[in-house]
């Protein structure tokens, strides 16, 4: 197929100039990671001149694979939520100057994070209570958001505020783009089961925000939290990694490890790989179906899969471990970044608890695959037509 697909042919050949003329090996990371943007191999679906090249994003797989094989950084590793939420939603909702923001993203220049959840809107992100109000060609913004993934290295957020609260909630917000040294912002530490701090509470005080940083026009939030939630989903559950990687090579290691277990034990092992392979074959397919553009709800068949095994996975892999398990020798309260799934299966096994839980939790991934999926009857919604400022609220 490599051969007779034009599109895949023009990825191949800017990934060849790519290791040829900047060796990962002796150019400095973020320079490397420059030049990847500009021939567009940071995100391949994106219309050229904005890192990409305008073709399917399963071809992203090739820059992956070619980069990875060469000893090269994997684009997006360490600003994960700028890369994979954050960007697509301005490259699909922002303006010329605010695509401009899309290569430093793409170097690491620049850190994103995403303010989406508040104390009292997580699943029900719509109901969100915090406020922007428009004064002249700035917005004034209050509120508090909580469970922000690296605010405390966060250059930029994208952060969505209720502009409106005299419409219903989805048709009330409006999302900015707003700038974490800004004064008034202020970002505290929340501390995780694995003793990691990943994730924080970030206050907002009379911030002003330049009308020029709005993304999309007002009340046009919902539609750019969408497209960000879309992509989460495929971002956080939808990946193809090669056969025996992840959380199942690591629980095959340490079944190799232990000498194995008893025929009950080799049953359970089976079911997981074998679940393990399904989930990585769907998620295949699903990436080769995907047209350029939003994902849809096949995302959240990923993640949903991906967060409820993960889980298994690591449960199972304490019981091989028996009491060794229970020791987490990496633990550490201060490293301040995304915790990913390291060496140690303890702390991985923490960890895991989260995957059901970001991103939207797994009840909520069944209602939008049983509603959007299935054709099920929808939720009853009783606040969905009511003026938000009428919509009672503890
Ligand atoms: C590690 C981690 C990182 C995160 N990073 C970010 C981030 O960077 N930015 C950000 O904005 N948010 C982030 N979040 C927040 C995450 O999106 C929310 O925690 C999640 O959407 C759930 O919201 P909640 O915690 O308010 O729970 P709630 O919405 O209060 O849910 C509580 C329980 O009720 C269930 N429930 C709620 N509604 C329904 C329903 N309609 N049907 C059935 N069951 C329901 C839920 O499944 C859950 O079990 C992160 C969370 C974690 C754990």
């Amino acid at each position: 197929m490599a051969e007779h697909d034009p599109d895949e042919k023009r990825v191949d050949e800017a990934i060849e100039r790519l290791l040829r003329d900047h060796p990962p090996g002796t150019t400095p990371e973020r320079e490397f990671l420059g030049h990847q943007y500009d021939l567009g191999l940071a995100w391949v679906h994106f219309p050229e001149g904005h890192g990409g090249l305008g073709v399917s994003p399963r071809l992203q797989r090739n820059v992956i694979a070619a980069v990875a094989a060469a000893g090269g950084p994997l684009g997006g590793a360490k600003n994960p939520i700028g890369y994979g939420m954050c960007a697509p939603a301005v490259e699909v909702h922002g303006t010329d100057e605010q695509k401009t923001l899309l290569r430093p993203l793409f170097t690491n220049e620049h850190i994103w994070c995403q303010l989406f959840s508040e104390p009292g809107a997580g699943s029900d992100v719509a109901s969100l209570a915090a406020r922007a109000v428009r004064d002249g060609d700035e917005w004034v913004l209050n509120g508090q958001k909580v469970w922000t993934t690296l605010a405390h290295i966060s250059s930029y957020g994208l952060i969505i505020a209720r502009s409106d609260p005299e419409v219903p909630k989805h048709r009330g917000i409006t999302a900015f783009i707003v700038d974490m040294a800004a004064p008034g912002v202020e970002v505290k530490p929340l501390r995780q089961i694995t003793g990691e701090a990943e994730f924080n509470e970030v206050f907002f005080t009379d911030v002003r925000l330049p009308d020029s940083m709005r993304l999309d026009d007002v009340g046009r939030g919902w539609a750019v939290s969408l497209t960000t939630l879309m992509n989460e989903r495929v971002s956080i559950g939808g990946g193809v990694p090669p056969r025996n990687s992840g959380p199942i090579g690591q629980l095959l290691e340490v079944w190799a490890d232990a000498g194995g277990g008893d025929a009950a034990q080799r049953d359970e092992l089976t079911r997981l790989w074998i679940s393990a392979e399904v989930n990585r074959l769907t998620n295949m397919r699903a990436a080769a179906n995907r047209k350029a553009g939003t994902p849809g709800p096949e995302g959240s068949v990923g993640k949903l899969a991906m967060a409820e095994l993960n889980k298994e996975i690591y449960s199972f892999a304490m019981n091989v471990l028996g009491a060794e398990g229970m020791l987490v020798s990496s633990y550490s309260e201060h490293p301040p970044k995304v915790a990913l799934f390291g060496d140690d299966v303890g702390k991985n096994f923490l960890r895991a608890r989260a995957n059901s839980i970001e991103g939207g939790t797994s009840e909520v991934m069944r209602n939008i695959l049983g509603e959007r999926v299935l054709g099920l009857p929808g939720e009853v919604r009783v606040d969905k037509e009511l003026p938000w400022s009428q919509v009672p609220r503890s």
